[in-house]
């Protein structure tokens, strides 16, 4: 059966690579309808918050990369009864398990205690730099008769474990991605710690453990993982666990090809959220880097990703993350909304940015015109908060300022004529409400009117009305402005303001 798992570091946000690698997992759980598990590898106790894990949470819940089976559930109780056996998925709070497999090894001579202190340690490094060597544990500790070790534990001197690294063995990892990746494990690195003097386990000692008892089939992963696979496996190896396959997914570079970092904008997936992308978005932006199909298929619900993706189309090249390309498929994901979810959306944003008029009751409708009459002008959610208040603002005086009106005010005679009827509309109270269900036709009515008693018609009549009532040449319909007015302030006050803004 497929069990994957996600694995972040609450030591910071949910970024990029991050939410790459939880999507790739959870389509390929979802795909075979396996499970997808998330474990929160917190050993670095300096720098891991649960803040930082309640902040990881609550993004992947925001793309919508559901898990089976968390760091939540064995307090909520939550976990089906095959799954108890793992205990809790947070590895702060898998202490016991890992020192029991230390002790296990111990016994079968897998790793051994070190004594060597820290400035030893030092010595060494300075000595190997010094001769153009990789820097490694020299493997002091390696040789000590029994009766040594025997004494140095009974005066109680502080000690780690170390792993027992074979000598002359090749690994070889078969990579989904990258193929058979053959590693000398005693060339790249000395014996390494799996359990610090404190009694504290070493992360890649936790992550074989944990693989092994979640039973995770496959490991997906970041590329820059590849060298703690080669130290997971000699651990696996050792206690005759089976070991998972793997699949080791490309970097992200940035478009300058170096590695994507804050350097190059917004790069966590609560800055994407809160600049005004769709998780739907997101989650498509993130499938297409380092995957595809082999079509030139480019937009893909949830449904079709988890249908089409396969880890054997994972590309070995480094991905390019393109920030215009994510915008404009937020773009085309925004247009493509259905009414209802996008009133959700404007409505959060213009709530977000006190745009929205609260003792308002027809704010529903208000949200709906606006979303409909600011639709082509936006590639992001926030893109709301700035056509709202171009709607609301009223610039006349630039507008002359920068020339466009010049025409319009000379050569049309001005305004008086036409501002006077305006004016006797409102007085007679034919000016159209918003309120009203018809509101396009008797707009439409209304025109009609004030052509007749101005004698003016098309552009001669369009662009001074349009000038007159927004303060602007150009925009949505200057009816649907009327009435997202009328709407947001009510009736009354609106025609107040316009009245204002036309005297
Ligand atoms: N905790 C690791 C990280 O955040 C992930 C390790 C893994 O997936 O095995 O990079």
């Amino acid at each position: 059966p497929v069990r994957v798992r996600f694995a972040p570091s609450p030591t910071g946000h949910l970024h990029v690579g991050g939410a790459r690698t939880a999507l790739f997992n959870w389509l390929h759980a979802r795909k075979h309808n396996g499970l997808f598990m998330l474990r929160i590898e917190d050993t670095d106790l300096s720098r891991s918050t649960r803040e930082n894990e309640e902040s990881l949470l609550r993004d992947l819940r925001w793309l919508g990369l559901d898990w089976d089976y968390g760091p939540e559930d064995v307090i909520n109780g939550n976990c089906p009864e095959e799954l108890k056996k793992i205990g809790p998925l947070r590895q702060s709070e898998r202490g016991f398990i890992y020192k029991k497999y230390v002790e296990k090894l111990h016994s079968e001579g897998f790793v051994y205690p070190c004594f060597c202190s820290e400035e030893e340690l030092e010595r060494q490094r300075i000595e190997l730099e010094r001769n153009g060597q990789t820097p490694k544990y020299a493997g002091t500790c390696r040789h000590l008769t029994p009766a040594e070790v025997e004494r140095q534990m009974a005066n109680g001197a502080p000690h780690v474990y170390r792993f027992k690294v074979p000598k002359n063995t090749k690994i070889v990892l078969h990579d989904i991605v990258r193929g058979d990746v053959v590693w000398d494990a005693e060339a790249t690195f000395g014996d390494f710690i799996v359990m610090r003097s404190n009694g504290v386990p070493v992360y890649n000692f936790c992550v074989a453990i944990d693989d092994a008892l979640m039973e995770i089939s496959t490991v997906i992963r970041a590329e820059e993982h590849l060298t703690n696979t080669v130290r997971q496996i000699l651990v696996l190896n050792a206690l005759g666990f089976q070991l998972p396959s793997y699949a080791h997914c490309s970097l992200i570079l940035g478009e300058d090809r170096t590695k994507l970092s804050k350097r190059h904008g917004a790069t966590s997936v609560n800055q994407f959220r809160s600049e005004g992308y769709l998780p739907e978005a997101l989650i498509n932006y993130l499938a297409l880097l380092g995957w595809h199909d082999g079509t030139e298929q480019e937009f893909y619900s949830r449904e079709e990703l988890t249908k089409a993706f396969s880890l054997t189309r994972l590309s070995k090249a480094p991905a390019i993350f393109d920030i215009g390309k994510l915008r404009w498929m937020n773009a085309r994901y925004l247009r493509s909304l259905p009414i209802e979810k996008l009133r959700a959306v404007v409505s959060e944003r213009l709530k977000l940015a006190n745009l929205l008029y609260p003792h308002v009751d027809s704010s529903d409708l208000l949200v709906e015109m606006i979303a409909e009459v600011t639709r082509d002008n936006v590639e992001l959610a926030s893109d709301y908060e700035c056509q709202v208040k171009r709607i609301f603002s009223y610039p006349l005086e630039e507008t002359v300022r920068s020339g466009e009106a010049v025409e319009l005010l000379t050569k049309e005679g001005g305004f008086h004529e036409l501002s006077k009827a305006i004016v006797h509309s409102f007085r007679e109270g034919t000016f159209p409400s918003g309120e009203s269900e018809n509101h396009r036709a008797l707009w439409k009515e209304w025109i009609k009117r004030v052509s007749k008693e101005t004698k003016r018609k098309g552009k001669h009549l369009f662009h001074p009305v349009r000038l007159a009532l927004t303060g602007k040449m150009s925009g949505p319909d200057v009816g649907d402005v009327i009435r997202i007015l009328s709407l947001a302030k009510g009736k009354s006050d609106a025609i107040v303001l316009l009245e204002q803004r036309i005297s």
